[in-house]
C-alpha cells in the first residue's frame, strides 16, 4: 500500500488535489472532514457526538476521530493505498495511525504539504462559505480558530514527519493542475 498524507491549512487545496490524486494513483481518499459532514448530515450518533466542535471550529475529541478513520481504513482491504486528507491532525492521532498502519503491515509512505498564506486560504474560505453551506466556512472568528487549532495541534506533525525522513512540502499557490503536478512529483520520487 502507498500511503499518502495530505497535509495543509484549512483552504489549502488538500480536497481539490485529492480529487486528482485518487483517480491518478488509483488510491482511497478519507477525507474525516467529508466523513464527519455525512454523519452530521445523517443525524448518526457520531455525527451527534461531533457536531459541537465541527460548528465551533474545533478539533474533534483524538479518540472519535480515530475509531471512525479505522473503520473508514477497514472498508477498503484491498486498496492500492490510503490518500488521508485533514488526518491526522494531532500528535497523538499520527501515533495512533502509525500503530494501526503497523498492525496490519503497512505505513505511511509520505506527507505532503501543500503551503500557503494564511490570508489568502482566509478569503478562500470565505468565499468557499457562500456556496458550500459549511457553517465553519461562514464566519471570521470560526475560521480563526480553526487557524488557531492547526498551529497549536496540528503543526507539530512537520516536526513528527520530518524526523522520519517523510515530510515534503510544495507550494499550494498556483493553478490545479500547477500544483497536481508538483505533488505528483513527489508521489513519483518515493
Ligand atoms: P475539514 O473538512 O478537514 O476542514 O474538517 C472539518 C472539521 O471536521 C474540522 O474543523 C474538525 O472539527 C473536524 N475534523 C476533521 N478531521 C479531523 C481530525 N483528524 N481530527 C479532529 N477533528 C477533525
Amino acid at each position: 500500500m502507498t500511503n499518502i498524507v495530505l497535509f495543509g491549512k484549512p483552504g489549502a487545496g488538500k480536497g481539490t488535489q485529492a480529487e486528482f490524486l485518487k483517480e491518478k494513483y488509483k488510491l482511497t481518499h478519507i477525507s474525516t472532514g467529508d466523513v464527519f459532514r455525512f454523519n452530521l448530515k445523517n443525524d448518526t450518533e457520531l455525527g451527534k457526538q461531533a457536531r459541537v466542535y465541527m460548528d465551533a471550529g474545533d478539533l474533534v475529541p483524538d479518540e472519535l476521530t480515530t475509531k471512525m478513520l479505522i473503520d473508514e481504513v477497514n472498508k477498503h482491504p484491498d486498496t492500492n493505498g490510503i490518500l488521508f486528507d485533514g488526518y491526522p491532525r494531532t500528535i497523538s492521532q499520527a501515533k495512533d495511525l502509525d500503530v494501526f498502519l503497523t498492525s496490519i503491515g503497512s505505513q505511511v509512505a509520505a506527507t505532503i504539504a501543500l503551503e500557503a498564506d494564511d490570508e489568502i486560504l482566509v478569503a478562500r474560505l470565505l468565499e468557499r462559505g457562500k456556496t458550500s453551506g459549511r457553517i465553519d466556512d461562514q464566519d471570521e472568528e470560526k475560521i480563526r480558530n480553526r487557524y488557531q487549532e492547526y498551529n497549536e495541534k496540528t503543526a507539530p506533525l512537520m516536526d513528527y514527519y520530518q524526523e522520519q525522513g517523510k515530510f515534503h512540502a510544495v507550494n499550494g499557490i498556483g493553478s490545479i493542475a500547477e500544483i497536481t503536478e508538483r505533488v505528483s512529483s513527489v508521489i513519483n520520487n518515493l
